[in-house]
């Protein structure tokens, strides 16, 4: 445990390190406060410090990967108002029936219940306000490679790929058209900050040995289903073993990792022990994991408890902060952190005391030398 604790501080005092464990992995962006997969979205979660910043990824009619979480538009878009009569025999519109010229004229809205309207998150931005677009997968990673440019920092992306089955029943071959997008844009490679994750193993497995992608993968998982008698099914004998061979790490429901109880489940020491890394979803701050009471207690049991080497958070500026408190704890050899702003159990979210963004006094010291070495203005 000590090693453990010991090696996260190390990891943060050096400057949280996009490859460093752990990683805050932005879900669908900022998505606590502005509507999930949208440009704004995406630039508050780089601001917020975020180590990773995700993209779901599906297709138009015409083959360009557009980022959006679901294969329907119906919860996220006003596409029953702006093309009524789209829709197919199950009432659900798909972005695959839609060319980008026409994805383009849809407003972007907070998630909603397709069949009641209801927002899902209702202390979040306000569905149906404000003019929120869809991005290409392109788009996006031209913002994101921008906006590290600008701030200094270095953020990864971390895209998953939707439904690829499904996309080759409609006719289209996802994986190829993303992974060259991203090798477009400096993503491809052995050590690029980049995690390509998919629920599809046999996709996966394709990506790694038929598609020639070297860069590092992650086989998500689903609930347990409740019919499963057998335990954890990825505890038993060579399962982890076996998905080493072909991923880099799993992205499983917080469930997996912490029990009812509170305790680790023990996937992430048999997950380690396998070579794999594990980033579980999802931590919201107003929707809490039945082991919470609160955020803190949360990510205790993550971070500290199991050992998880990254997360999936709607509220990556919550999660950054919590472990620079740690890791600002550990390092001045206070054993407790000290009580943060973070939001408790199905409250409504305080203010969070804010790191500085984009490393901004790094950013004022670079802009202080720059301007001693400047001739002074002053004397004209
Ligand atoms: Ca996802």
């Amino acid at each position: 445990m000590f090693s453990r604790h010991l090696i996260m501080v190390l990891f943060l005092i050096a400057g949280a390190a996009v490859d460093a464990a752990p990683i805050v992995i932005a879900h669908r962006g900022a998505s606590g406060y502005l509507p999930e997969h949208t440009l704004p979205g995406k630039a508050l979660a780089h601001a917020q410090g975020a180590d990773f910043i995700e993209q779901d990824i599906v297709l138009t009619k015409d083959a360009v990967p557009v980022v959006l979480h679901d294969i329907h538009l119906d919860a996220t878009t006003d596409v029953a108002e702006r093309y009524p009569g789209r829709h197919r025999d199950d009432g659900r519109s798909y972005a695959i029936d839609f060319t980008l010229d026409e994805l383009r004229l849809l407003r972007v809205t907070e998630r909603r219940d397709p069949t009641t309207g209801v927002q899902v998150f209702p202390g979040r931005c306000p569905a149906g306000k404000g003019s929120f677009r869809i991005a290409t997968l392109a788009e996006e990673l031209d913002v994101l490679t921008g906006l590290d440019h600008s701030t200094g920092r270095r953020t990864g992306v971390y895209p998953e790929i939707k439904q690829p089955a499904w996309h080759r029943e409609q006719g289209h071959d996802i994986s190829p058209i993303v992974l060259d997008v991203l090798r477009q844009h400096g993503h491809a490679g052995k050590n690029a900050a980049c995690y390509v994750q998919c629920f599809d193993g046999d996709e996966l497995r394709r990506i790694r040995h038929d598609l020639g992608w070297e860069g590092r993968l992650i086989q998500l998982v689903g609930k347990v289903p409740p019919e499963h008698a057998g335990g954890e099914p990825l505890l038993a004998a060579g399962a982890l073993a076996d998905l080493a061979r072909t991923v880099d790490g799993i992205g499983p429901p917080l469930g997996r990792v912490i029990g009812p109880d509170g305790e680790p489940t023990g996937l992430v020491t048999a997950a380690h022990a396998a070579g794999l890394k594990v980033h579980p979803y999802t931590l919201r701050c107003d929707d809490l994991p039945p082991f919470a009471r609160s955020t803190d207690e949360a990510l205790r049991a993550l971070f500290l408890d199991a050992g998880v080497d990254g997360i999936f958070t709607d509220f990556p500026d919550v999660c950054t902060a919590w472990l620079r408190r740690h890791a600002s704890a550990e390092s001045s050899g206070r054993s407790q952190i000290a009580p943060g702003p973070l939001a408790p159990k199905g409250g409504p979210l305080e203010p969070v005391a804010h790191q500085p963004l984009f490393n901004f006094d790094d950013h004022l010291d670079r802009q202080a030398e720059k301007d001693d070495q400047a001739p002074h203005a002053a004397a004209e």
